[in-house]
C-alpha cells in the first residue's frame, strides 16, 4: 500500500521545499514530489543561484581587467577560463541542491521522485503509484515565456537556462526583453567580452520599478557598454550556420529592420508551469494568465488543494515563494500564516545593484497618497568612495502626515543587502525618523540609508 500523508507538496523549488520543511517542523507527515533529478527548483538549478555565481565570477573578471588598476593592483595579462568558471558555477549549484536533500532527510520529508498528477482531490499519482494526502500543495513554478516566430533551441536561441550554459563567449548577444533576467545575464556576457544589445518593447527597462531608478539603470549599464533598443518588437528569427537574423519592428508599427546575432537570449518573462498536473480534470480554477487562482490564504476553489509561488499571482521571486510556503504550512498546521506583500524586496544583481521595496512614487501618485521623499547619493558616502563604487542613490518614500516608511528604491553598490533594513522598517511600521535615529556603523554603505531617511525631513548631514 502506498503511504498516505498529511501534505503532499508538488514541486521542490523555494516555495515547495520550504513549505515541506516548515510543515514537517510543525509535526505534519509530508512528502514533496519533484520531477527534476535534483531538488531546489528553478531557483537553485537554473535560476537565482547559477546566475549569481556567474554574475560574481564575471564581475571579478571585470574588476581584474578594468577596475583594480585604480586601486594600484596591476596584472600583466588577464585571461578568461570560461570552462573553469562554468565548472565552479556547477559546483555552487550542486552544493546548494545537496543541501536541500540534507534538509529533507533532517526534517523527515519524503522525496517522491517523478512527475505528479492530481488524479482526484487528495490523490496524487507519481511514477505509477497513487498516494493519499489530506492536503495537496501546487508549487510547480514557472517556465520561460515563448515568443511567436522565435524558436528556442537552447544553442543559438536560448532561454535563461541556455544562457547560463554557453560554452563560448558570443561575439554579439541579443537579449529580447529588458527585464531583470535579461539585464543580469546580458551583464554577465558583456563583462566576459560579448557585445550585448537589449531589445525591449516598452520605452523603458524593468517595468514596474521606480521610473527614476530605471532611467539611471539604463544610463549606468549603457556606460558599461550594453546597448538598448527600446520601443522595438522582435517579430521573427532566422537561423543559419553563422548566426541568427532577427526581424525587428518599431513597437508602434513601421518599417522592419534586421539585427544579426551570434546568440539570442529570449527573456520576455515567465509563465506559470501547470502542464500535466491534471488541474482541469480536478476542477481547479485558473486565472486569465494561466495562473492557479487562490484566495488570500493560498486555497484554490477545490477543498484540500492549495497553491504557492510562481504558479500563483504576484511577483515571481524566490523569497516570495518561500514566505508563501511558510505561511501555508502554518495555516495547514492550524496556525495563522500570513505574508506581508508590501514588504517583499526586489533586487537586480547587476553591478551596481538595484533594489526596491514597497510602493513606487508612481504608485503613490496614482493612489493619491501624499508622501515625502528623501534621497542621498553614494558619492557623498565615505565607504563608497573608498570602494570606488559611487554610482547611484537611495530614495526613501514616507507618508507626508505620519512619516511611516512606504517604500524605498536604490541603485548602488550592494543595495540588494541594504534594502533589508527598509523591508524591516516597513514590516515594523517604522517611520523615516525611526530609521534616521538608528545608529549606523561608520564607515558603511548603510549610512546612505540613514542619510536618505534624514533627507525625508530635509536634514541630511553629509551633503
Ligand atoms: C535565470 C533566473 C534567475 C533568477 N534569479 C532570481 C533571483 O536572483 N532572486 C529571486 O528571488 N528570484 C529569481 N528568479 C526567480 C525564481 O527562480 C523563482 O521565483 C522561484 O524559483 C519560484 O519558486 P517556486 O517554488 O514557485 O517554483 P520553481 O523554483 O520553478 O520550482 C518548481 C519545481 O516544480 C517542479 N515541477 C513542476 N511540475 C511538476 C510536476 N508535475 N511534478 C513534479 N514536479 C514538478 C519543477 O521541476 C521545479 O523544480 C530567477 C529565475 C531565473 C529563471
Amino acid at each position: 500500500m502506498p503511504e498516505s500523508f498529511d501534505v503532499i507538496v508538488i514541486g521542490a523549488g523555494p516555495g515547495g521545499y520550504v513549505c515541506a520543511i516548515r510543515a514537517a517542523q510543525l509535526g505534519l507527515k509530508v512528502a514533496c514530489v519533484e520531477k527534476r533529478a535534483t531538488l531546489g527548483g528553478t531557483c537553485l538549478n537554473v535560476g537565482c543561484i547559477p546566475s549569481k555565481a556567474l554574475l560574481q565570477s564575471s564581475e571579478h573578471f571585470e574588476e581584474a581587467r578594468h577596475k583594480l588598476a585604480d586601486h594600484g593592483v596591476l596584472f600583466d595579462g588577464v585571461k578568461l577560463d570560461l570552462a573553469k568558471m562554468q565548472a565552479r558555477k556547477g559546483e555552487v549549484v550542486a552544493a546548494n541542491v545537496k543541501g536541500v536533500e540534507f534538509l529533507f532527510k533532517k526534517n523527515k520529508v519524503t522525496w517522491l521522485k517523478g512527475a505528479a498528477r492530481i488524479v482526484a482531490p487528495g490523490k496524487v499519482e507519481v511514477a505509477g503509484e497513487t498516494y493519499d494526502a489530506k492536503n495537496v500543495v501546487i508549487a510547480t513554478g514557472s517556465e520561460s515565456t515563448p515568443l511567436r516566430g522565435v524558436e528556442v533551441d537552447e544553442t543559438q536561441v536560448v532561454t535563461s537556462t541556455g544562457a547560463l550554459e554557453l560554452p563560448a563567449v558570443p561575439g554579439h548577444l541579443v537579449v529580447i526583453g529588458g527585464g531583470v533576467i535579461g539585464l543580469e545575464l546580458g551583464s554577465v556576457w558583456r563583462r566576459l567580452g560579448a557585445e550585448v544589445t537589449v531589445i525591449e518593447y516598452l520605452d523603458r527597462l524593468v517595468p514596474g520599478m521606480d521610473n527614476e531608478i530605471a532611467k539611471l539603470l539604463e544610463r549606468t549599464l549603457g556606460k558599461q557598454g550594453l546597448r538598448f533598443k527600446l520601443k522595438s518588437k522582435v517579430t521573427g528569427a532566422t537561423k543559419s550556420a553563422d548566426g541568427v537574423t532577427l526581424t525587428v519592428e518599431p513597437a508602434a508599427g513601421g518599417a522592419a529592420e534586421e539585427v544579426k546575432a551570434d546568440v539570442v537570449l529570449l527573456a520576455i518573462g515567465r509563465r506559470p508551469h501547470t502542464e500535466g498536473l491534471g488541474l482541469a480534470e480536478a476542477g481547479v480554477e485558473m486565472d486569465e494568465r494561466g495562473r492557479v487562482k487562490t484566495d488570500a490564504h493560498f486555497a484554490t476553489n477545490v477543498p484540500g488543494i492549495w497553491a504557492i509561488g510562481d504558479v500563483i499571482a504576484g511577483a515571481m521571486l524566490a523569497h516570495k515563494a518561500e514566505d508563501e510556503g511558510v505561511a501555508l504550512a502554518e495555516i495547514l498546521a492550524g496556525q495563522k500564516g500570513h505574508v506581508n506583500y508590501a514588504a517583499i524586496p526586489g533586487v537586480i544583481y547587476t553591478w551596481p545593484e538595484v533594489a526596491s521595496v514597497g510602493a513606487t512614487e508612481e504608485e503613490l501618485k496614482a493612489a493619491g497618497v501624499a508622501y515625502k521623499s528623501g534621497k542621498f547619493p553614494f558619492t557623498a558616502n565615505g565607504r563608497a568612495r573608498a570602494m570606488g563604487d559611487m554610482d547611484g542613490f537611495v530614495k526613501i518614500l514616507a507618508d507626508a502626515k505620519t512619516d511611516r516608511v512606504l517604500g524605498a528604491h536604490m541603485l548602488g553598490p550592494d543595495v540588494g543587502t541594504l534594502i533589508a533594513e527598509i523591508s524591516l522598517a516597513i514590516e515594523f511600521g517604522a517611520s523615516a525618523e525611526d530609521v534616521a535615529r538608528t545608529c549606523h556603523a561608520h564607515p558603511t554603505l548603510n549610512e546612505v540609508v540613514k542619510e536618505a531617511a534624514l533627507a525625508v525631513d530635509g536634514r541630511a548631514l553629509h551633503i
